[in-house]
């Protein structure tokens, strides 16, 4: 069988600039605490604990003082710098520049929307650490879609500020602006920011062709990985030989006939190390 593993797949450059300054200050710290999963892959958060990155969540965070705590790539809305004042915590801000200047953004557009009684809309997943920086940039007044369903939210007859969460997909979004454009009276304002990461859109189509390549398609990411199911279900669609496991203890056997010829892939939250291990995993396997 031959093993290849997608060049393109692994860490975005968000990602990449967190763990390495997790990596950074823990080269001369026994300790660090990072303000929720530093990314969703439960295998690379195990890999940083043990070198002291000690996760916690909000409520963890607002008890306590005089520490440093790291911001990973999502973001985090305004009230987090407010607590870290209040506590005298020294943040290590790792948020990405993409999502920075998205969120200076939403605070822009939402200061200009209000003066005409219009409404920001993110098209993202209601909860999602992202979304809810983006959304804090609005005092939480932004409207937040996950799909067709959640048109209602939105008053179509008074202006509308779109923008979106950086990890969906460009066909949700499109699909999305002719949903708004078709329903809303023909004299509201409507002003689309395409907010989408390219880092992420870009594999999309790098995955569909890398999937026409291979017999098999091994994809690797961490369960909780929103990125990783929307990556997988390209692959699948594309492949249908295409198989999802979080670690690679989870590939089977059965899965692998001889002669094929495999392709390991992940999402943008995938460490490369771990694509590594399923490649020599999948070469110790007899068929
Ligand atoms: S997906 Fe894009 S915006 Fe999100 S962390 Fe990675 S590089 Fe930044």
């Amino acid at each position: 069988m031959q093993v290849k593993i997608d060049v393109n797949s692994g860490f975005c450059f968000g990602v990449v600039n967190a763990i390495q300054a997790a990596e950074d200050y823990l080269k001369n710290h026994d300790k660090l605490y990072c303000l929720g999963d530093i990314v969703h892959n439960n295998m690379e958060v195990n890999r940083l604990s043990k070198l002291g990155l000690v996760i916690i969540d909000h409520e963890q965070f607002q008890k306590l003082n005089n520490v440093d705590v790291l911001i990973r790539a999502h973001g985090e809305p305004p009230q987090t710098y407010r607590t870290a004042l209040d506590n005298k915590i020294n943040l290590l801000d790792a948020s990405c520049p993409v999502v920075l200047r998205l969120q200076n953004n939403i605070r822009k557009g939402h200061q200009e929307i209000n003066k005409v009684g219009g409404q920001v809309v993110i098209y993202g997943k209601q909860g999602h650490a992202e979304v809810v920086g983006l959304a804090g940039q609005t005092a939480e007044k932004a409207i937040v879609i996950s799909d067709e369903n959640d048109l209602s939210k939105i008053d179509l007859s008074k202006p509308i500020e779109l923008y979106s969460q950086t990890t969906k997909s460009i066909e949700g979004f499109n699909s999305l602006v002719k949903n708004i454009e078709n329903n809303k009276d023909s004299d509201t304002a409507f002003n689309i920011n395409d907010t989408i990461c390219r880092q992420v859109s870009h594999r999309a189509p790098q995955l569909r062709e890398f999937s026409t390549l291979h017999d098999i398609i091994i994809f690797v990411s961490g369960k909780k990985s929103s990125n990783g199911k929307y990556l997988h279900s390209i692959c699948k669609e594309t492949n249908n030989r295409t198989h999802f496991v979080s670690s690679p203890d989870e590939l089977e056997k059965k899965w692998f006939k001889k002669g094929d010829s495999i392709g390991i892939c992940g999402a943008t939250s995938t460490p490369r190390w771990l694509m590594d291990e399923t490649k020599i995993f999948i070469e110790k396997i007899q068929v």
